[in-house]
């Protein structure tokens, strides 16, 4: 059994402007006990929430009488993610001041703070009572509402001062049962793409995703460079432009697509979905040719961490089990000679160095990954979680089809952008990838 969790984001109806006056100022309340405890929590480097509560929760309590109590209780649960957070972007580097600056705010609720009152509607615990916000139910929402999914008792809200609405953030669960895997399917993420290899063969999947960074990065530099010149430096203007620049959900739609296919394509066949184990900061070396941190940071984020957890939560929907294994150079040995492979001068075509064949590098990972999979020997070994006696580990080779040119059959994102499955493949002409 896995569990699933989801966020979905409703809107409620413009409140009446006495209850909205109530919320504001419970936000105010909240925001700075948050401050507060941020502060406190980076400057005695505490982390941990339970230590935070142990030592500021009295003191809150005494600040906002007022409030119910569950408010400190949140408040330190949100304090110490950020303090966490803010601890972890300060160890690489990426921080951009010596404390955190709590900018946006939503009010953490617990069990204790809301309840729902109807099917569209929730209540809220406030200073001054329990206070009723209708919602706005979409598509989505009933869908979840509908389905066989479980509301989570946290949930998290946000003002909107300028429709005087709240904005909710629920969280729906479900349980999942995980299938016995008859075989793997293996996924290397890089940069700009994903390579699958399902039944001895290769799919390079484009994604752009470094592309969509760099872009909406360059993009975004000339339109801040062209306002800051005109009208000041972060001018509303130019933020108004900024924000219309959607990076976010171009990247974030193609990222569940892709992890739909491949997942798909796993269940179909009743695969494991074979993933590379990220260590703690692998990004680094993947984007070692980006110099900006920042930019090397999203580059990681969007293109190898964004995919697996996608991969890695459609997986679980589908009841997929996942197998992480080690992915120390795993595009460098050749999977038939266990010989070093090499690459000259930045060519994603190397040739092993026992038989000369060549390989190309998406495809030897792949390779590497299974045979990783399979083998699941010492330092190599892969988490099964408790799926170890259902699976075949005979360590028998790799079953690799012929020993012609071993070359990925790239798919393109106008292609595949269109894909439910890989079932599709017969029906489409796909380029075959000229070495
Ligand atoms: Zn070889």
């Amino acid at each position: 059994m896995s569990e699933v969790t989801r966020t979905v984001v409703v809107r409620s109806l413009p409140l009446p402007r006495k209850v909205f006056r109530v919320l504001v100022e419970l936000e105010g309340m909240y925001r700075n006990m948050v401050e507060q405890l941020v502060l406190y929590a980076v400057r005695n480097e505490l982390t941990s929430f339970t230590r935070l509560k142990a030592l500021k929760y009295r003191e809150l309590r005494s600040l906002y009488p007022q409030l119910p109590s569950h408010y400190a209780y949140t408040a330190c649960q949100d304090a110490s993610t950020r303090a966490k957070s803010f601890s972890r972007l300060k160890k690489e580097g990426l921080a951009k001041r010596d404390y955190p600056e709590v900018r946006k705010v939503s009010i953490w609720l617990d069990d204790h703070l809301w309840r729902v009152r109807s099917l569209t509607s929730i209540e809220m615990a406030t200073h001054r009572g329990w206070i009723a916000v209708e919602l706005e139910p979409h598509k989505q929402f009933w869908k979840y509402v509908n389905g066989c999914w479980e509301l989570a008792s946290e949930a998290k809200v946000k003002l909107n001062k300028k429709s005087r609405r709240a904005i909710i953030f629920l969280t729906f669960k479900k349980s999942f049962e995980v299938y016995k895997p008859r075989g793997f399917i293996t996924v290397d993420v890089n940069e700009n793409h994903v390579a699958v290899l399902v039944d001895g063969k290769v799919y390079l999947f484009e994604t752009g995703f470094r592309d969509v960074v760099l872009g909406y990065y360059y993009r975004r530099k000339r339109v801040q460079e062209r306002y800051d010149k005109l009208y000041g430096v972060n001018c509303r203007v130019g933020r108004k432009i900024l924000r219309k620049l959607k990076e976010r959900k171009e990247k974030s739609d193609l990222k569940w697509k892709l992890a739909n296919i491949i997942v798909r394509v796993a269940k179909e066949r009743q695969y494991a979905v074979v993933l590379e184990r990220f260590g703690k900061n692998p990004g680094k070396e993947m984007v070692d040719h980006v110099n900006d941190k920042q930019l090397r940071h999203r580059i990681y984020q969007a293109s190898f961490k964004g995919v697996q957890k996608a991969v890695e939560e459609k997986a679980m929907e589908y009841g997929a089990p996942v197998i992480h294994v080690n992915p120390r150079s795993t595009s460098k040995t050749c999977p038939m000679h266990n010989a070093k492979i090499i690459y000259s001068n930045g060519s994603r075509v190397g040739k092993c160095s026992k038989c000369g064949e060549p390989w190309h590098r998406d495809v030897v990972a792949c390779y590497n990954l299974l045979l990783r999979a399979r083998l699941g020997n010492g330092s190599t070994a892969p988490s099964l979680g408790g799926l170890k006696g259902g699976l075949n580990l005979d360590g028998s080779p790799v079953p690799l089809g012929s020993t012609a040119a071993h070359d990925p059959t790239t798919v393109t994102r106008a292609l595949w952008a269109r894909w439910k499955s890989l079932g599709a493949t017969n029906k489409h002409e796909l380029m075959r990838m000229s070495i």
